[in-house]
């Protein structure tokens, strides 16, 4: 499409830290944004021009928001479905539904790549207490038990041991649980994939990352990995990427073990707080190339500039780094 027949506004579903960072690369690039929120504080609100501070249901304001759009993105995951259908119909939405479909669900998303040779953490379906108990019988006696939906940063997921199971009182709908085995990694690092409307497919350098109670903390760039870590890290991106049809990024989350083994723990086909160290560390970065990728413009070759740490300032730990 000619650059002359988009003259809307790129359309953010969500409006937070990462909707605002979206919205200030597509700026640089002489692109305005639309933020829809419903938050009326949300933090993208002072940097937009238009604004819809609506609900997700309401499938009105969302035509009506996705009119004004010449594309759509979003900045997380766990949008209701029945949102982007009403937006779908109107306009396309990158980098796309199949791979969000597939990152709402923990289920989905591990048998997917299971499903594409790349390794995954040990896991079962939980429909009841004695699935918890027989898997931890049969695997490493120490898991965590996910919710399949909806969670993240920590939420939604308790850790269980075999020897105190019995005095957790769990109620457990079927279907809605996931175990996964507790896994001993080396270290936790992440790539953020990129392909573009032809179907190239280029990744920035691993970066490695830090956790808390399931939150990420600390990012440092480069990850202290060997180049044959890396290479396999950037690898098992690449065909994720690329069997996910994304017009846009991923960010892939692993586990490297003792011996540099490789596991993927999760996906997210947005921006991802790991890669907020592109903004310093190199030319550009993965708000940039998310916004190129969806214009259809050249993604240049990725200068890396600096080595970076990031530290995620969250209102409780925002003292330790004052
Ligand atoms: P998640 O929401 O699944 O990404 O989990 C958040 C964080 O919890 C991960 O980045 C890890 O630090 C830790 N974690 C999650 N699942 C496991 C696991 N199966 N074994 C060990 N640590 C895990």
């Amino acid at each position: 499409m000619q650059r002359s027949n988009l003259n809307k506004y790129l359309g953010v579903i969500g409006g937070g830290q990462l909707g605002k960072m979206i919205g200030l690369a597509a700026a640089n690039l002489g692109i305005k944004s639309c933020f829809y929120d419903p938050d009326p504080d949300a933090p993208a609100k002072n940097i937009s021009t238009l604004f819809f501070n609506e609900k997700y249901d309401n499938k009105i304001k969302l035509l009506e928001f996705a009119n004004k759009c010449d594309f759509i993105t979003y900045e997380f995951e766990n949008i209701p479905m029945d949102c982007l259908k009403a937006v779908r119909k109107q306009k396309k939405i990158y980098p796309g539904i199949k791979a969000l479909q597939i990152s709402q669900d923990r289920h989905l998303e591990k048998s997917f790549i299971t499903n594409l040779g790349i390794k995954v953490v040990k896991y079962a379906n939980i429909k009841n207490f004695y699935d918890i108990e027989n898997f931890l019988k049969k695997n490493t006696k120490k898991g965590i038990l996910k919710t399949r939906k909806l969670g993240y940063d920590g939420k939604g997921q308790v850790r269980i041991e075999l020897s105190n199971l019995q005095k957790i009182n769990f109620h457990i709908k079927p279907n809605n649980y996931i175990i996964e085995e507790l896994v001993r990694f080396k270290k936790e690092i992440s790539v953020i994939a990129i392909r573009e409307k032809n179907g190239r497919i280029k990744t920035f350098e691993p970066s490695e990352n830090y956790h808390k109670h399931g939150i990420l903390r600390k990012t440092i760039f480069p990850a202290s990995i060997s180049k044959n870590c890396a290479s396999k890290a950037k690898k098992i991106a690449e065909k994720i990427i690329d069997s996910l049809d994304i017009v846009g990024i991923l960010a892939i989350e692993m586990f490297v073990l003792k011996d540099e083994d490789i596991i993927v723990n999760e996906i997210a086909p947005r921006p991802h707080n790991s890669g907020h160290w592109t903004i310093d560390g190199c030319n550009l970065s993965q708000f940039d190339v998310l916004v190129r990728t969806i214009y259809n413009m050249p993604i240049p070759k990725i200068i890396y500039k600096r080595k970076c740490k990031m530290i995620n300032l969250l209102g409780e730990n925002f003292n330790e780094y004052k």
